[in-house]
């Protein structure tokens, strides 16, 4: 049986005396949910805060993008060595805001993916079709080749190392919802794809829904075979949403 995991990305979003209470609600919120992890990406500044807060708590911490690169002259990066300075378990990858915005094609993204695991980061590796690509039935195939960019350089067993987050990115943001059918859908099809080489067993998969989660359909979510959890990003910014959903998680 997979446990749960709950991972809240921040985005750009956070003051340290806001997060310091949203933190300190969260920890409140969170006690005892024994069948669930729960992780929460904050900024690169707040990381700091970050770890002062959850050390010695159940809840992990990361970021939510990270270097390719181990270190050098690349003014304004942050290596995955940096963020394991700072505590951090996990870093978003290929989230679609830095695909979108910042022109990450799935070739980076890889290399981001390895740069994490090469340092004992687990990468939460993003994927997903745009509406355009569902609506033209491209939702496999584009799933697929992003999902090929990291096992076709690193190997099948690669994907083992982290954990995907399938987004569809017509429901980031956008309080469109995946119905519990379309992403489980998505969520198997995924799984028997990671899988289908023989070296990595289902179990090791672990496949997080993201995409306008919230308390109120977390649960329904949650209750699909092969969704293992949640990416929130909005309503990991508003303590009770994001304790009811990790209580969603909880069984
Ligand atoms: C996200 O940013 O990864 C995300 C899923 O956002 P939201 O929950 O706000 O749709």
């Amino acid at each position: 049986m997979r446990a749960k995991l709950v991972a809240g990305n921040w985005k750009m979003h956070g003051r340290l005396s806001d997060n310091a209470k949203l933190l300190a609600e969260i920890v409140e919120g969170c006690r005892a949910l024994p069948q669930v992890r729960q992780v929460v990406c904050v900024p690169f500044p707040y990381l700091e805060q970050a770890r002062g807060v959850l050390r010695g708590t159940p809840i992990a911490w990361g970021a939510q993008n990270l270097s390719h690169h181990a270190m050098g002259a690349y003014t304004g990066e942050v290596s995955g060595t940096m963020l394991r300075d700072f505590g951090c378990a996990y870093v978003i990858v290929g989230h679609s805001e830095r695909r979108a915005l910042y022109g990450e094609d799935s070739d980076t993204v890889a290399l981001k993916y390895k740069a994490a695991v090469d340092v004992g980061l687990v990468p939460i590796l993003c994927v997903g079709e745009t509406l355009a690509q569902r609506e033209a039935g491209e939702t496999e195939p584009v799933v697929d080749a992003q999902l090929a960019a990291v096992s076709g350089r690193f190997g099948a067993n690669a994907l083992a190392s982290g954990v995907i987050a399938y987004e569809p990115v017509w429901a980031i943001g956008t309080g469109k919802t995946a119905t519990p059918e379309q992403a489980q859908a998505v969520h198997a099809h995924i799984r028997a794809c990671v899988t289908s080489g023989g070296g990595v067993a289902a179990e090791q998969v672990r496949i997080l829904y993201g995409g306008s989660v919230k308390a109120s359909n977390a649960g329904e979510l949650f209750a699909m075979p092969d969704i293992d959890g949640g990416l929130i990003g909005g309503a990991s910014l508003i303590a009770a949403e994001f304790v009811a959903i990790c209580r969603a998680a909880d069984h």
